[in-house]
């Protein structure tokens, strides 16, 4: 027996309105979640996928400042939630999410049906995540909860969930970029051990660039509504983006809901991100500018290696000069 994801998404009269900002990392997903979260009506919770192991196992810190634990947002939600965060099975949890929510799962979440057991797996996975959106919404009044997780496996699982409303803000960003991104390293100051935010080779980037940036597109072709955004267009006309982007979430602002946008900055106020990047931690006028570093820092070797690995997608985002374009080898974009 299989079921139909339309047998599903039908049946929630009341579905709770998720923005899901997807994209690889280091691609300006935190950004976005900041700006996002500045909006009335919209409450940001951070990277849902890593609240299990690193706050309610770590007790990592809260963007607010406070630890997991101490939090009191937090402590509502659990609250409302599941009763006690304590009654949270993270073991079930963990071995949902490794049955389930991973990029090799990704082909069968993304079938229009499901073997029942599969589904009643997938549709128990999100349903923690679907408690968590619907007390922050509760909890808030929010009509928008974000939940800037990233991870494409996690999208496709969501998207199985008769109770979410899911959008998706895919953000992309020249792959070159993205892979010198990976290379730096970045404390994460969230840690209580002072660990480094993982790093990747640029070769390792640019794979996992293709791989999760083409899952976003095929999500758009299973009729999810999936708004593509590139990073760099958010630097150079940052109130532009966020406006169109309320639309695509139904909010209604007035002008003056995007006072917060300066010209190369904004004014952000405290949240309680619950993991994710270190830019979750800043309060206050932030800058907003192009970070081009990669184009004078990254050896013209490995971007040449990277613009060849990633030359179908670079190219559809518009991301290839003409002088690129000529000189990078076709044969790769045999696959698109
Ligand atoms: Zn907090």
């Amino acid at each position: 027996m299989s079921v139909k994801i339309a047998d599903t998404a039908e049946k929630s009269e009341n579905p709770v309105r998720v923005v899901f900002i997807g994209g690889l990392g280091r691609s300006g997903t935190t950004l976005l979640e900041r700006l996002l979260g500045q909006l009335p009506g919209v409450v940001p919770l951070g990277e849902i996928t890593h609240l299990w192991e690193r706050d309610l196992v770590g007790d990592e810190m809260c963007a607010c400042g406070a630890t997991f634990s101490y939090c009191e947002f937090w402590q509502r939600i659990g609250k409302a939630a599941f009763g006690s965060w304590e009654d949270v099975d993270v073991e079930r949890l963990a071995a949902l999410k490794a049955t389930v929510d991973r990029t090799r799962h990704i082909p069968a979440l993304a079938s229009k049906k499901l073997a029942s057991d599969q589904h009643q797996l997938v549709t128990e996975y999100a349903s923690y995540f679907e408690k968590i959106y619907r007390a922050a919404a509760a909890d808030t009044g929010a009509r928008v909860v974000v939940d800037s997780s990233k991870h494409a496996s996690l999208a496709y699982c969501l998207r199985w969930a008769p109770g979410i409303d899911l959008r998706i803000m895919h953000v992309v960003r020249d792959s070159r970029g993205v892979a010198y991104s990976w290379t730096k390293q970045v404390r994460r100051p969230e840690s209580p051990t002072g660990d480094q935010m993982t790093r990747y080779s640029p070769a390792k980037a640019a794979m996992l660039w293709n791989a999760q940036n083409a899952a976003f597109s095929l999500l758009a072709r299973r009729g999810v509504p999936v708004r593509r955004v590139r990073y760099e267009r958010i630097i150079q006309r940052p109130r532009h983006v966020i406006a169109s982007l309320a639309r695509f979430c139904e909010l209604d602002l007035v002008e003056s809901d995007l006072n917060f946008i300066g010209e190369g900055c904004a004014d952000l106020g405290p949240s309680h991100s619950a993991a994710g990047n270190p830019m979750r931690f800043t309060v206050g006028r932030i800058p907003i500018r192009h970070d081009e570093a990669w184009a004078d820092e990254l050896p013209e070797s490995t971007r040449r290696m990277v613009s060849t690995l990633t030359r179908p997608l670079l190219g559809r985002y518009g991301y290839l000069r003409e002088d690129e374009e000529a000189e990078l080898p076709r044969e790769v974009a045999a696959g698109e």
